[in-house]
């Protein structure tokens, strides 16, 4: 499933993002950026240690916030670090942490020159987001961001698994909706 808006296709896939040939991955990092489980784990492995030897240098990264690094071994030139928040239900900081997140790493993505980006769904693993609420907050960031921005002409969003992907669809279903912005299937 996809949509444009303006110059940018934003595209649901299933699938694993370390393989995704775009000029930058996100990775769903911690705030030290010294590596962990998930995506991150995934990301790291493929990567190669060159990649953890470059994160120690960058001195951790804000909940909200994204920083780059190179993507060594990986088809992706660059790794945008992204860390979403926690999730707890009771915090009014935690959407906007993670609506943060997202438009911090396509500002990170601009300030790099970079074109096409894919994106892991940030803090619905081990930080608990529920993908129900995560998804709409995350699509319309995305959206939101590329309506004022126009160098970006394809983000990538990428689930692992079928009800991940079928979730984000409803998501996206709704907030193109929203915003008069035309699905295209398949
Ligand atoms: P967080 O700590 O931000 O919750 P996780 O890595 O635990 O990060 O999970 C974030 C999302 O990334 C989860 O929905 C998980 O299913 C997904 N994920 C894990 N590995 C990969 C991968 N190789 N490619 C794409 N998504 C992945």
């Amino acid at each position: 499933m996809r949509v444009q808006i303006n110059r940018t296709i934003l595209q649901l896939v299933q699938g694993d993002i370390t393989r995704e040939e775009v000029d930058a991955i996100v990775n769903a990092a911690n705030s030290t950026l010294l590596g962990g489980g998930g995506v991150d784990g995934a990301i790291h492995r493929a990567a190669g240690p060159q990649l953890l030897a470059e994160t120690r240098t960058l001195g951790g990264c804000a909940t909200g916030d994204a920083k780059i690094s190179r993507g060594y071994r990986l088809k992706a030139r660059h790794v945008i670090h992204a860390v979403g928040p926690v999730y707890n239900p009771r915090d009014p900081d935690v959407p906007v942490l993670l609506v943060s997140a997202y438009r911090r790493s396509l500002e990170v993505a601009l300030a790099n020159s970079v074109t096409s980006i894919a994106f892991p769904a940030i803090s619905t693993g081990v930080y608990g987001y529920p993908v129900r609420e995560a998804a709409p907050l995350a699509l319309g960031a995305i959206l939101d961001f590329c309506a004022q921005h126009e160098p970006i002409t394809l983000v990538r969003y990428v689930l692992f698994d079928a009800p991940a992907l079928a979730q984000h669809e409803k998501a996206l279903r709704a907030v193109a909706a929203e915003r008069r912005l035309i699905i295209v299937e398949g």
